[in-house]
């Protein structure tokens, strides 16, 4: 189990990792020292020639000092669900996470009802304001579910998909918690949804759809710039031409690989996607516009076993055989891993450089919620929010910014 060290905002020391493998967006720094004064990066450098004396030093010798994650795409972990709509279960479930790496985290909602995502959304509020908390950053909420498509609802419970309300969104909106908003482009009244979601500041997403390029199009030109867990729950050609007959359309995926201004993410679990498609998103994607997720469920650090997906009163179970997560039916049902599974997974079965790989769980996120002027990367005035991981991309330690408080 990793160690976690947290610096809190009256923490005036100066720390400093020396003599790791820094990862950077761009490159690896060796001999690296990596400093930081009251949870803020001072320097990023190799070991300088003088290192003043009250610098308190941690060696890192052998090992690599990667920036912490950044998740945008979860559902819980440790056995509690966003969902459940408690400041004990958003604490356990961020915990969990804070051990694998994850050092920024936005909790997903399902496609429970209205009380349902405002209690979530209520819980998560009251969590960020704990000052106590000693939990890492909680950026927001990703609005996820419920305005999808029911035919391609996934391990979602279908009759929750319904179509963006005014009247229902902006009750989420109004509580100034969401950062991320989903739905999917063929539904009555998306564009409304996307525009007053762009207009929030949100990343603005499409999933769990079965859109057309064209409706694709008007979805992008009204603020919809991602689209969620890539190749999963959403459209292809055969599923288009399905719903809306010949001549054979675009689909999401299309749409997605023709637009260097959309962004995706993929679920690296080693069980949603195999190596080559793994390797082919980030060949087209670059690792700029693509990110690593979790879209973990509870059953993250449990034992094998049944576990309710989103708040138990949905009534929607899934088994964790330990490696993944499976709907009754036997489809893929989220992932039971972290994002330090995901990097290690990327790394063993993909040719794409560590460094790249890490941007792609770290600043890329980041840069998709515009909050990479705070985090994602070792970059001095950033949040020093620092991992260390051995040499087989094993989490030994997590520095992380305490409280959920911009310092
Ligand atoms: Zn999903
Ligand atoms: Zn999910």
């Amino acid at each position: 189990m990793s160690k976690l060290i947290c610096h809190q905002k009256a923490d005036t020391n100066r720390y400093a990792l020396v003599g790791g493998t820094a990862i950077l967006p761009d490159r690896l720094i060796e001999n690296a020292y990596v400093e930081w004064i009251q949870g803020r990066l001072t320097r990023v450098s190799q070991i300088p020639k003088r290192i003043a004396k009250e610098v308190q030093l941690f060696d890192a010798t052998g090992r690599y000092v990667s920036p912490g994650w950044v998740d945008i795409h979860v559902h819980g972990g440790g056995g509690a669900d966003f969902m459940d709509g408690q400041v004990q279960a958003i604490s356990t479930a961020c915990l969990t996470h804070l051990r694998h790496g994850t050092t920024t985290i936005f909790p997903t909602t399902t496609t429970g009802s209205q009380e349902s995502i405002l209690r979530m959304i209520d819980a998560v509020d009251t969590t960020i304001r704990m000052s106590d908390s000693g939990l890492q950053t909680i950026q927001g909420v990703h609005l996820y579910g419920p305005y999808f498509t029911p035919e391609k609802s996934g391990c979602h419970r279908k009759q929750g998909c319904r179509v963006p309300v005014r009247s229902e969104y902006e009750r989420y909106f109004k509580t100034g918690r969401i950062a991320i908003a989903t739905c999917a482009a063929e539904l009555d009244g998306c564009i409304e949804f996307y525009r007053y979601a762009k207009k929030q500041g949100c990343l603005v997403t499409c999933g769990h759809s079965n859109s057309s390029w064209t409706e694709m199009a008007k979805a992008h030109s009204n603020g919809m710039t991602h689209v969620d867990h890539f190749w999963c729950a959403m459209s292809s050609v055969a599923s288009v031409r399905t719903r809306l007959g010949t001549p054979m359309q675009g689909s999401m995926l299309e749409f997605v690989l023709a637009h260097e201004t959309m962004s995706t993410e993929v679920i690296a679990d080693g069980y949603h996607l195999s190596p080559e498609l793994l390797q082919f998103a980030w060949q087209m994607k670059k690792p700029s516009m693509l990110c690593l997720v979790s879209d973990t469920s509870r059953a993250l650090d449990m034992p094998a076993g049944e576990y309710a997906f989103g708040h138990p009163d949905e009534n929607v179970w899934i088994h964790s055989d330990g490696k993944v997560g499976l709907s009754p039916t036997g489809g893929l049902a989220s992932s039971v891993v972290a994002l330090d599974h995901c990097v290690k997974h990327m790394f063993k079965v993909t040719k794409i450089p560590l460094w790249e790989i890490v941007r792609m769980a770290s600043l890329t996120p980041a840069q998709r919620t515009g909050i990479d002027r705070q985090c994602g990367s070792l970059e001095v005035g950033k949040r020093a929010d620092v991992l260390v991981l051995d040499k087989n991309l094993r989490v030994q330690k997590v520095y992380y910014t305490s409280g959920g408080c911009a310092l």
